[in-house]
């Protein structure tokens, strides 16, 4: 059994790893001349680490992706720390996370934006949600602006939880279901994982881990169409730029309007589900610094109101800037509709926008500090999961046999994330190898 892969993110490397594990002849097809997907890197003259295009870091409680590394002999380049995460506010930053769950609380009861009573109420709602619900189900019959109103007051909701979905979702803020909260306040830990080397070396290792059992990985080789073989006798072409491969089945973890286009015979119904996910894209400036920006601080929270962007992420704060030859690096990122005018500005227009965001952080901050700005643009970034979004998702395996895709949009009730991209890639494999000894079983029966 042959199987063809497209994308060599994080999805279609484990599904890769998990099938040559088993003995399956795979090879993997990546547009982008190197592995990884959202969570790749980049590295500039004199970095020794590859810094991600898009902020990253895992949690404790990823479970999936902990026991990928496992695996693969990476454990020991996994590594854990408590940075500070903070929200902005009336001019000044405010620790929101801790080191533990208790510097955690006394955090948010510092917090000023709202009255006492509402951080006591806003602390035993986050504990209710992390450890009191057993079942998300019912949270999706309800949008997060309606829940946390009534829950954790208007006041809370104004100050913590509208400037998060306003930032996240734009225009579908007011959409997005409670179950979505739940997931991040349920999956997250105070602790925040790394990799030395970056995400880029993990998927690096991914790569030579898939080779190592006999897999095929093709860099910087785009697929152009996914067909169904003619003459009803199973098996799928894949088109590349230079000719086309036959497998027995293929799994595809691209965009769900990417998929779309590559296999215009999906079924209608199915084509509908997958057109009819709505999502967000990301824009991220990613900026050098010869000075430390912040006094400190790892993560910021921004009130879109007030800020060109959701987040200001100083990374060196969290990982050392020896590892990019002393360079301080600051994300400025924002979550956009994919067709945002941003998506086509240039480098130097997207920062002449975001720049005057730094002053807040550091009055001392001049231009001469800049030692060089990179922009990276994503158009299928955020899933956006409105309520009753579980009757919604497309089924890992497409009504066409042999066919599958796994996508970030069909992680939920999780936010999207590389241990949940981990754990789909999982189960699509499975999916196949089920798949595939039925089909075994069935042949042996008939001869
Ligand atoms: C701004 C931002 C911040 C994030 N922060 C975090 C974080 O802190 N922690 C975390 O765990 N996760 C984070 N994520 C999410 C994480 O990056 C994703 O959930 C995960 O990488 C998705 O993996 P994937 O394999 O499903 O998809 P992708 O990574 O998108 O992989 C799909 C691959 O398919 C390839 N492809 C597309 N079309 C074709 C084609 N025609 N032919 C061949 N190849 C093709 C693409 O090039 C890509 O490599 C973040 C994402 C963004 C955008």
């Amino acid at each position: 059994m042959n199987v063809g892969i497209i994308g060599a993110g994080f999805a279609g490397l484990s599904a890769a790893y998990e099938l040559t594990r088993q003995g399956y002849r795979v090879v993997v097809y990546e547009a982008a001349p190197q592995a990884g997907g959202l969570a790749s890197g980049f590295q500039a003259p004199g970095w020794s680490w590859a810094l991600e295009r898009f902020y990253h870091h895992i949690f404790a409680s990823d479970r999936a992706i902990l026991e990928l590394a496992r695996s693969i002999g990476f454990e020991e380049r996994v590594f854990f720390r408590s940075p500070v995460t903070a929200q902005w506010w009336n001019g000044r930053a405010y620790p929101i996370d801790g080191a533990n769950p208790l510097e955690g609380a006394l955090n948010v009861l510092r917090f000023p934006a709202v009255p006492l009573f509402d951080r006591l109420r806003f602390g035993l709602m986050v504990a209710y949600l992390k450890y009191g619900v057993r079942d998300w189900r019912p949270l999706e019959t309800v949008t997060a602006t309606e829940w946390t109103r009534a829950w954790m007051g208007p006041r809370v909701h104004e100050a913590l939880i509208e400037p998060l979905l306003r930032g996240k979702f734009g225009p579908y803020a007011d959409e997005v279901n409670m179950a979505w909260l739940w997931a991040r306040f349920k999956a997250r830990t105070f602790k925040l994982g790394y990799f030395v080397g970056g995400f880029q070396a993990f998927a690096d290792a991914l790569v030579e881990a898939v080779q190592a059992q006999g897999g095929e990985v093709h860099l910087g080789t785009p697929v152009t169409g996914v067909r169904p073989l003619s003459g009803g006798t199973g098996g799928w072409e894949v088109r590349l730029p230079d000719g086309a491969e036959v497998f027995d089945s293929v799994i595809t973890t691209v965009p769900p309007s990417v998929m779309g286009r590559l296999v215009p015979e999906l079924p209608g119904s199915y084509l509908e589900r997958l057109l009819s996910l709505k999502s967000l894209g990301a824009v991220v400036l990613v900026v050098a610094l010869k000075h430390r920006l912040t006094d400190g601080l790892y993560w910021v929270n921004l009130d879109k109101r007030q800020f060109p962007m959701l987040a200001l992420v100083e990374h060196t704060n969290y990982i050392e800037p020896e590892h990019y030859g002393g360079d301080h690096l600051v994300y400025l990122g924002d979550y956009l509709p994919p067709d945002h005018p941003y998506f086509e500005r240039s480098t130097e227009d997207l920062f002449a926008v975001y720049e005057s965001a730094l002053r807040h952080f550091n009055p001392d901050y001049s231009r001469d500090w800049v030692r060089d700005v990179w922009a990276f643009r994503a158009r299928y970034a955020q899933p956006v999961v409105p309520v009753g979004y579980s009757r919604h998702i497309p089924p890992l395996r497409t009504p066409l046999p042999g066919l599958y895709f796994a996508s970030m949009s069909q992680v939920y009730p999780w936010d999207r994330g590389t241990n949940f991209a981990v754990e789909i890639g999982q189960r699509v494999a499975q999916m196949v190898i089920r798949d595939t000894i039925g089909l075994l079983d069935g042949m042996s029966a008939v001869s």
